[in-house]
């Protein structure tokens, strides 16, 4: 039998309500060892102020692991446990307990209602572009090198947990 296709995948992190901190900490744990996922990397942590959106600072990170699960099983697995840290979407952009995004996965473009990737708004974001340069400096997006977008982003503070 042939091994499932391992697609490399790039996961979003993010939270700004309750301990940011711990809820970003146990998603990425608690990813690491769900079915159908291997290698989980998580990037430094950074302290960002609010993008489009409120509340007190937020807690970023980017995951990077291997997956044998499609896009689509991956983004519910990924909603999985954004609910079971009490994730609620009162409004738009509103304050999150946990927010994970699904950046990248492998080169597959995809356009669905429910799924965009890559990640429409990712090549914008420091917070974003940080913690995936932190990973993966040689990546390459469709609007240019993450070293060059993060450069583009300068006016966005940024602030590393150590
Ligand atoms: P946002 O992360 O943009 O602030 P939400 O986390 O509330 O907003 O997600 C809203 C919807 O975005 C989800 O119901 C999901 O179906 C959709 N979506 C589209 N593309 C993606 C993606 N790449 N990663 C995560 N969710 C996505
Ligand atoms: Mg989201």
């Amino acid at each position: 039998m042939p091994l499932p296709a391992m697609t490399q995948a790039y996961i979003g992190l993010g939270a700004n309500l309750g301990n940011a901190l711990a809820s970003l900490q146990q998603a990425a744990a608690e990813l690491a060892q769900m079915p159908g996922i291997a290698q989980l990397t998580l990037s430094p942590l950074y302290r960002t102020a609010p993008v489009d959106s409120s509340g007190p600072d937020y807690v970023n990170a980017v995951a990077a692991l291997g997956t044998t699960l499609s896009a689509q099983e991956l983004l519910h697995l990924l909603q999985g446990i954004e609910q079971r840290h009490g994730r609620s979407r009162p409004y738009r952009n509103a304050p999150r307990t946990l927010d994970l995004d699904l950046l990248l996965f492998g080169n597959e473009q995809i356009n669905t209602p429910e799924l965009i990737v890559p990640h429409p708004r990712m090549h914008e974001r420091a917070f974003v572009l940080q913690p995936l340069t932190d990973l993966a400096p040689n990546l390459v997006l469709a609007q240019g090198t993450v070293k060059s977008l993060l450069a583009g982003c300068s006016g966005q503070a940024l602030e590393i947990i150590s």
